[in-house]
């Protein structure tokens, strides 16, 4: 495995197909199985040691649309999520079995470096985590990792932009990223996220640590991003799921996803009477 983001990962036979790509930031690309789904999880179990976190998880996330993990606490939707782009191998003790395809391709195969991976599919967590830089290199401390350094301020206005920031910040682009709101940190780091143009964008609870007025922002601006992004979003919100999500999936306790459907159905109709019983309060 080349655990170092600067090789690169090309195979010969699609090395010609995206030229355009520079090597640094690519990882060998198949074809999806299944039309539109950008993401397919097939038979994926995660263990922490000796216990199972996911059990036999099989999932086909679509381009471009808001894809909803919900379910009660500790039923594995941050493991799932995580797995997608290979934090878990962050974690000593987590183990992955099964497959995991982005664009077709196994991501745990030995040829793919999940630092080219976490480039292409990009993550925001919880608690905005905006580094103690300015909010200018904060958005552009991503293209300058990865050597995309022409244009940088107009790349950096165009993420701020997209996550709908630009307008608070402009003019202040070299005040510290930390003196912004809790919501303006996250959207932030959203435009830090995105500023080097991956294809997914994973969020963990994102807005869970905001107030109602930043939430709803969050919440606008996830959908906008669908337009361009793959999202997939943990949420232990329901209300927000429903609001947000073109699809969900429910996990519930043993790491089982029990449905995954578009998110009207899951809500107003769902086939499992365990995910009617979580949806309407009944548990969880
Ligand atoms: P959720 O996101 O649904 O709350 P998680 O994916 O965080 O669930 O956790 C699923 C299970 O895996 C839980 O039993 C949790 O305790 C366990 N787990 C999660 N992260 C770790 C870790 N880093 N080390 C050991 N166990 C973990």
């Amino acid at each position: 495995m080349i655990a170092n983001g600067t090789q690169s990962v090309s195979t010969s036979d699609d090395s010609t197909a995206r030229s355009e790509t520079s090597v640094t930031d690519d990882i060998p690309l198949g074809s999806p199985r299944v039309d539109d789904a950008v993401i397919e999880a097939r038979d994926l179990d995660v263990y922490y040691g000796d216990d199972q976190a996911l059990d036999g998880i099989h999932m086909d996330i679509p381009e471009r649309k808001v894809t909803a993990l919900i379910g009660p606490s500790g039923c594995g939707k941050s493991t799932f999520l995580r797995s997608i782009n290979r934090m878990n191998d962050l974690i000593d003790i987590a183990r992955v079995e099964g497959d995991l395809y982005f664009h077709g391709k196994n991501v745990y195969d030995d040829d793919v470096d999940p630092v080219a991976l976490r480039r292409k599919i990009g993550m925001i967590f919880q608690s905005p985590n905006p580094f103690p830089k300015s909010i200018r290199d904060n958005v552009a401390y991503g293209l300058k990792v990865q050597g995309k350094d022409e244009n940088v301020d107009e790349k950096v206005r165009t993420a701020l932009e997209r996550a709908a920031l630009l307008e608070e910040v402009d003019g202040q682009l070299d005040s510290s990223g930390l003196d912004l709101s809790g919501g303006q940190q996250q959207r932030l780091c959203i435009a830090r996220a995105i500023a080097p143009d991956p294809e997914v964008v994973l969020m963990d609870e994102p807005a869970s640590a905001l107030d109602p007025i930043a939430t709803s922002k969050i919440e606008d601006l996830i959908e906008d991003l669908a337009e361009e992004y793959t999202v997939v979003i943990v949420t232990h919100n329901m209300q927000q799921a429903a609001r947000i999500s073109d699809k969900t999936a429910v996990f519930l306790t043993g790491g089982e996803l029990v449905e995954f459907d578009n998110t009207e159905k899951i809500f107003e109709n769902p086939e499992s009477d365990r995910v009617e019983d979580y949806i309407t309060g009944k548990f969880g």
